[in-house]
């Protein structure tokens, strides 16, 4: 489902609304798979899946601090496709378009309508790139959703990186375990069978996404073998609350997903609904310390605007005079060091 009449024919948003939606989906393209659309609670004002996927007006309104490229890829791109920030890792983006397009993309103006494929030869160029710098021994693919490429296309480029000998380790960064789960069938999960290991880290932003087929999706990948790890947005709106991180992080361990990265929301443009202080966000990362194993804990990174990579920003249990906080909050002074 693309467009506004699409939307309201699912029952999805009402027909007053068909004319907002498509205006929103003219500047930032819109997609919401059949099962996303079976999760969405029609009944509700607000539901947290619906504010993922649905456009909404204020999409259409930027602020100030909002930047086209917020995480600053374009600074750090040698060449079409690769993003290479860190001297051990590097990114390559072999399609740019997603099962789905999430309301607050960090990558919006270069997913959906922007979306673009690496060529054959932009492919050959990236691996020339990888293989002449010894130094990278992680390749992690991102998008876009590289698990919207046929199994054999994707199949086929896990290989080639494999056979780098100096890369040790493939990664990659998809939603489609949990927007468009029918994909991983039998050839998708043998395409991840390389010779170095093959890391899928699912984005996952809501414990309801894991309801339905996403759930036969994430097992077939364990039970292959595929080590899994969990990327959450943190979204004002959607999950901005210890209960839901709570069920959320529970429900990826269950599901044999290591809650990997809890993000905080970057400055994407038309996306202020969506975000919330870095305050806010440690406060609620405090609160689930004493609530859920360590198991279940990521780690709450921001990626620093312009460029400059990942930083934690967890909160701190240690104040300045270097007294300990436990996670009921009580304050030990002697324990410290
Ligand atoms: C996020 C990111 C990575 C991966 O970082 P990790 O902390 O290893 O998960 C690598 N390169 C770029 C450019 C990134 O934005
Ligand atoms: S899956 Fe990732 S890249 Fe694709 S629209 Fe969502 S946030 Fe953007």
């Amino acid at each position: 489902m693309r467009s506004g009449r699409a939307l309201n024919a699912a029952g999805l948003i009402p027909a007053d609304r068909v004319g907002e939606a498509d205006s929103v989906a003219r500047r930032y393209a819109v997609a919401v798979t059949p099962q996303i659309a079976n999760l969405i609670d029609r009944g509700a004002a607000d539901d947290p899946l619906a504010r993922q996927y649905l456009p909404d007006m204020r999409e259409l309104t930027r602020t100030p601090e909002e930047r086209d490229d917020p995480i600053g890829d374009d600074a750090r791109s040698p060449l079409p496709g690769v993003v290479h920030r860190y001297p051990d890792r590097v990114l390559l983006m072999p399609t740019t378009a997603c099962p789905v397009y999430c309301r607050f993309c960090f990558r919006r103006e270069r997913v959906g309508h922007g979306a673009t494929t690496m060529s054959a030869a932009e492919i050959d160029e990236a691996l020339a790139y990888i293989s002449a710098r010894p130094e990278i021994r992680e390749a992690i693919l991102t998008g876009g959703d590289p698990m919207i490429l046929s199994p054999r296309r994707l199949g086929d480029i896990l290989r080639r990186v494999a056979a780098i000998e100096t890369v040790e380790v493939l990664r990659i960064h998809s939603r489609v375990p949990v927007a468009d789960p029918g994909r991983i069938d039998d050839a998708a999960v043998a395409a991840l069978r390389q010779r170095i290991p093959v890391y899928v880290s699912i984005h996952c932003n809501h414990p309801r996404e894991l309801d339905g087929e996403a759930a036969r999706a994430i097992a077939a990948l364990a039970d292959a073998g595929v080590p899994l790890l969990g990327q959450t947005v943190l979204l004002k709106g959607v999950n901005d609350d210890a209960e839901t991180l709570e069920a959320l992080f529970r429900a990826l361990v269950r599901h044999r997903v290591r809650p990997y990265y809890l993000h905080h929301p970057d400055p994407a443009p038309g996306t202020a609904h969506f975000r919330l202080s870095i305050e806010e966000g440690q406060a609620l990362v405090r609160a689930l310390r004493g609530r859920i194993s360590g198991l279940c804990q990521p780690t709450y990174v921001i990626d620093i605007p312009g460029g400059y990579g990942k930083v934690p920003v967890g909160p701190s249990f240690r104040d300045e005079d270097g007294a300990l906080r436990d996670w009921r909050g009580a304050v030990h002074r002697d324990a410290a060091g």
